[in-house]
């Protein structure tokens, strides 16, 4: 019988896969030509300290083709220096809580 991995084991195993698909949906957008918002000149702005310039960033990031593997990864690495994936940081560690907690009631589900 195979141990269970606690939720945030699993999340830190996600964590690895998550980025991967990241980068090479990173790697596809610069390819095709497609810009990633947080790559151009207004890049600063992702990672500003002021909470109004992180959520009109998170606004910019709805235009980028790696929005879906971006707002994943975030979730799943508990990223909190920035606007990720259309999200602010309050917004990731919420998605991260609900991850978790979702992850607790399959494991409880199945025990
Ligand atoms: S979704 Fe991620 S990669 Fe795309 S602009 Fe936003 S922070 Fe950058």
């Amino acid at each position: 019988m195979t141990a269970r991995k606690p939720p945030e084991q699993a999340l830190a195993n996600a964590h690895g896969r998550a980025r991967q698909a990241l980068e090479q949906a990173l790697a596809a957008a610069e390819l095709s030509g497609r810009p990633v918002p947080c790559r151009g000149a207004e890049a600063p702005a992702w990672t500003a300290d002021d909470a109004e310039t992180l959520e009109v960033a998170a606004l910019y990031c709805t235009d980028c083709p790696a929005l879906e593997e971006c707002r994943s990864y975030a979730v799943a690495a508990g990223e909190d220096g920035g606007a990720w994936g259309a999200m602010t940081p309050a917004q990731i560690r919420r998605a991260r809580r609900r991850a978790q907690e979702q992850k607790t009631r399959r494991a409880d589900r199945a025990a």
